[in-house]
């Protein structure tokens, strides 16, 4: 299958999920997620028509950001979807359009400032680590119904960085654990649904989107709720 024939498979399914959940299509932003593979593939993403697409490490996105722009007139948007180094985030700033991975306050600050200097504005998503797993990024939000000092570390931060100069934040993101079954799978989403639902009633504050799913599970992300899917491999095909 070519890579225009596999996003077309994957629309097809998140628009099978929304009739399943209720939900409008349009209400899903579909993001290519092209990290390890090559910027003459995210080149045919684009020319098919993909939008958004999506790199998880900064070194990735200094060497292919800047040969797809050139190659093509069409405008993708671009997220950094993986954990931002502090010394990196000056290109951050300089290449993407959107931060999905916020998980600190520092790095958030770092950002603000930066995005300051550079006088443009940044999208951002807070990445919370909803599965509890210690190998995860993001702020901890583990069981943030059940336990009110975390949501209170949840608040604390989040009026700290809704706060920030040149920083929109948009909303939150989230992965589910690898490999669990689809009862956790639903929890993790739904528990970070409900979160965005407790961040905005206590604060009056907006967060349109939920950045949840992935190859693995984007279709129950978008009957959970899903604003945003993250999908790599049904795209571009296994990583090496
Ligand atoms: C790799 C990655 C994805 C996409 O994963 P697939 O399983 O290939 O769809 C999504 N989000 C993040 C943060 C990633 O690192």
């Amino acid at each position: 299958m070519s890579i225009a024939e596999n996003i077309r498979r994957v629309e097809d399914r998140i628009a099978e999920a929304c009739a399943r959940g209720q939900r409008d299509p349009a209400a899903v932003t579909l993001i290519g997620i092209s990290k390890q593979k090559s910027a003459a593939d995210i080149l045919r993403a684009i020319e098919a028509g993909l939008k958004h697409i999506g790199e998880n490490r900064v070194e990735e996105g200094i060497s292919k950001i800047p040969q797809v722009r050139e190659a093509i007139s069409e405008a993708a948007t671009w997220h950094m979807v993986g954990h931002v180094q502090s010394r990196k985030a000056k290109h951050v700033v300089k290449l993407f359009d959107v931060v999905q991975s916020i998980d600190s306050v520092r790095l958030a600050q770092r950002l603000s400032r930066l995005a300051v200097d550079a006088e443009r504005e940044l999208d951002a998503l807070l990445e919370i680590n909803v599965s509890g797993e210690a190998s995860k990024y993001g702020f901890q939000g583990y069981n943030w119904y059940q336990d009110a000092a975390v949501l209170e570390g949840l608040l604390d931060a989040y009026r700290v960085v809704i706060q920030l100069p040149n920083l929109k934040v948009r909303g939150l993101m989230t992965m589910a654990p690898l490999g669990a079954d689809e009862s956790t799978t639903r929890r993790v989403f739904g528990d970070l649904y409900e979160l965005r639902e407790e961040l905005q009633s206590a604060t009056k504050s907006q967060l349109p989107e939920l950045s949840m799913g992935m190859t693995d599970d984007f279709e129950l992300a978008v009957e959970e709720g899903s604003t945003m899917v993250r999908v790599g491999r049904a795209i571009f095909g296994e990583r090496t």
